[in-house]
């Protein structure tokens, strides 16, 4: 979410903190600098991914007496990501954003995205398109704006699934967006888990300001019970390995799990530890070096 228009009274200065992340580095990367930021993060994406530390994250805080030791604390913060070889980080830039008419030029910049049946656009626009079903989210909130390539997939295979009357569960709902999405699309009842509390936070946020009834939990897959006819799980290939006994235990017989967030490097391993738990791929998409599959038992 963009930083709160500065008041004409006693406007503050802000200053951009701004870290080139390799894609795998940037969940982590904005953790770190949600931790500072003032209303969340943005997350600038290349146009095509050529590895590499092309995405950006960036983050807005107020210059006060305490800016020095924060910045201080961000490097330090990625110091200790780079040391645990999180993927390549490239350096942090800091540059003052004094300009007042700066977020309304970024405002400006954030456009809505079409998605298969989707029209994801910011809170601030009131952009519709003809047929498509509106999904209103800020950018940066939690991870998932709709941008996200993982996220795109995810939206196109909801854009296609059969969802009217069904149970869904999304594990690893982050900014709500795609349990949202689900809802729109008539899931009988929606429930989303993620184990940050700021992503419960916005998910429950993000339900209420597009008007559906999302059942928000803090917790992961194993803290649900029952079985859901779609499982949703944008998630990390090693998480998906780590939790798929758990994320099969909810798909009911015949019912899908779309999982997402799979580099085509970790795609075998994450086959394997799906193919053991009795899942079989009944559709694989791939983007700029994601794998998206939806499996079956
Ligand atoms: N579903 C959103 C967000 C995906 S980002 C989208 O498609 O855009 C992944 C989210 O999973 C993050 O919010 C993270 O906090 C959460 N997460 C990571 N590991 C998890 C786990 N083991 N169980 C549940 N949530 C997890």
């Amino acid at each position: 979410m963009p930083p709160e228009t500065p008041s004409v009274t006693s406007r503050p200065h802000w200053l951009e903190i701004a870290v080139p992340a390799h894609a795998e580095a940037v969940e982590a990367v904005s953790e770190i600098l949600s931790r500072f930021g003032h209303n969340g993060i943005a997350v600038e994406l290349p146009v095509e991914s050529r590895g590499g530390t092309d995405h950006t994250v960036k983050a807005y805080l107020v210059e006060d007496a305490e800016t020095f030791a924060k910045v201080s604390d961000v490097r330090d913060a990625l110091g200790h990501l780079q040391a645990f070889g999180l993927g390549p980080i490239g350096d942090l830039a800091v540059r003052h954003v004094d300009d007042a008419d700066w977020l309304e030029a970024w405002k400006a910049s954030v456009t809505p995205i079409r998605i298969g049946a989707f029209l994801v656009r910011p809170t601030w626009s009131d952009a519709r398109d003809d047929g498509a079903i509106t999904l209103a989210l800020d950018p940066g909130m939690a991870f998932g704006t709709g941008l996200h390539p993982t996220t795109q997939q995810c939206l196109e295979a909801l854009s296609d699934l059969r969802l009217h009357g069904v149970r869904v569960l999304d594990v690893g709902t982050g900014s709500g967006i795609l349990a949202i999405a689900a809802a729109k699309r008539g899931a009988r009842e929606v429930v989303a888990v993620d184990t940050d509390p700021l992503a419960v936070r916005a998910a429950t946020e993000n339900a209420q300001g597009n008007q559906v009834a999302v059942d928000v939990r803090r917790g992961s897959a194993s803290d649900v019970d029952g079985t859901f006819d779609v499982v949703l799980a944008n998630l990390v290939g090693p998480v998906l390995v780590q939790i798929a006994a758990a994320l099969r235990a909810r798909v009911r017989t015949s019912g899908s799990l779309v999982a997402a967030g799979i580099t085509t490097q970790a795609e075998s391993e994450v086959l394997a530890a799906f193919s053991a738990q009795g899942l079989g791929v009944v559709d694989r998409a791939e983007r700029a070096d994601w794998v998206r599959l939806i499996l079956t038992v």
